[in-house]
């Protein structure tokens, strides 16, 4: 098995690191990191994952498809200039399915349509009418899963954009799309500068202030520690930068939040659900400002179900037979708030 090729992303914070030296501190760290992140002894079945993508065609260009539900790419032509043959594209069908259970998308690759667990384009499309214009910004996606909004973010004209998440499968799944996109699109344009590393926001190093925009969405209510996640986030923007933070809430005022005595809709590692007046508390005692809740949204089993691509139980089953406004143990059912918040500092975009 050859290594994973970070060699891309190491150029752009090279280059991105000229403005924001704080990248550059973190490429020093990155060969220790990465050795302990994908370290095979660890995570034995990412072997077998990576072999899939080594097989997965090498295609030199594509049509993009950034700026649409269904991310990904279609009409692939290969190195010597033919396209895809049908067993091809019934090859890369095949090795996607090996890397199931997929849960955040959904995307559809030279044929393949997958149906993720999760319409992650719902979450973005509650979203991006309020988020700042992203052309020309460096983002980090913290807890970005296997990088669908990365995508979406590149689509609406990021120009470098990281997805962090430490789950070596995400990490696969997102190299397998990067792969399928090709070198560059059918009119010559590169694929965008959307990269993921397989390592949580405690890897980032601290103070590094080096992105104009910074997501976490569906982190915060795994986190034993709330404040200090908004503390870290505040660390990875620069000065003016824009936060989004989406998370699970619950009904209430300022003194509302909820802690789950184990389980909150099946998921295990739920600490704190704050009401969205005591969220606004947090991000303003974390030191943000012009701190807004954006959207409100009750979890449907339209945005979350099984399918074909992933097969385990899903929120349905997560929630009281008898009564879906509650979870089966007995909590409100999942409502997540959408807060935007700025660090404060002058406003630029470097
Ligand atoms: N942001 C995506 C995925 C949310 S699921 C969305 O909104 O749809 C939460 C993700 O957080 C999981 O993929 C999990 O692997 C990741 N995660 C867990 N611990 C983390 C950490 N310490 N740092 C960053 N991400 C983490």
């Amino acid at each position: 098995m050859n290594s994973p090729d970070f060699s891309e992303l190491l150029q752009c914070m090279a280059t991105e690191g000229r403005q924001s030296p704080g990248l550059h501190t973190w490429m020093a760290q990155l060969p220790e990191q990465l050795k302990k992140a994908l370290d095979t002894q660890r995570y034995p079945e990412f072997v077998g994952w990576w072999k899939r993508i080594e097989k997965l065609p090498l295609i030199n260009q594509s049509q993009h498809w950034l700026d649409c539900a269904e991310v990904g790419a279609t009409e692939g032509v290969l190195e010597q200039g033919e396209p895809l043959s049908d067993n091809q594209q019934r090859m890369i069908r095949g090795l996607l399915q090996d890397l199931m259970p997929w849960r955040k998308g959904p995307f559809q690759l030279h044929g393949t349509h997958i149906d993720t667990e999760w319409r992650s384009d719902f979450k973005w499309n509650r979203l991006a009418p309020h988020l700042s214009d992203l052309r020309d910004r460096k983002v980090l996606d913290v807890g970005g899963g296997s990088g669908y909004h990365a995508w979406r973010i590149a689509g609406a004209g990021a120009r470098f954009i990281l997805c962090i998440d430490p789950s070596p499968r995400y990490f696969a799944q997102f190299e397998a799309v990067r792969k399928l996109m090709g070198a560059t699109s059918l009119d010559g344009k590169p694929r965008p500068a959307v990269f993921h590393l397989p390592l949580g926001i405690e890897d980032v190093p601290a103070q590094i202030e080096a992105f104009d925009t910074v997501l976490s969405m569906g982190v915060l209510y795994h986190r034993r520690s709330p404040i200090d996640h908004l503390l870290e986030l505040k660390d990875c923007l620069r000065p003016g930068g824009e936060l989004v933070l989406e998370t699970l809430v619950v009904p209430g005022d300022v003194h509302q939040c909820l802690m789950p005595e184990d389980r909150y809709a099946a998921m295990g590692n739920v600490w704190f659900l704050p009401s969205v007046a005591l969220l606004e508390l947090w991000l303003r005692r974390s030191g943000f400002t012009n701190i807004r809740c954006v959207d409100l949204n009750q979890t449907s089993t339209d945005e979350q179900r099984a399918t074909q691509w992933m097969t385990f139980m899903s929120l349905a089953d997560f929630l009281d037979p008898d009564n879906p406004t509650l979870t089966r143990e007995g909590y409100p059912a999942p409502l997540r708030a959408i807060m935007l918040a700025d660090k404060p500092g002058s406003v630029g975009n470097n």
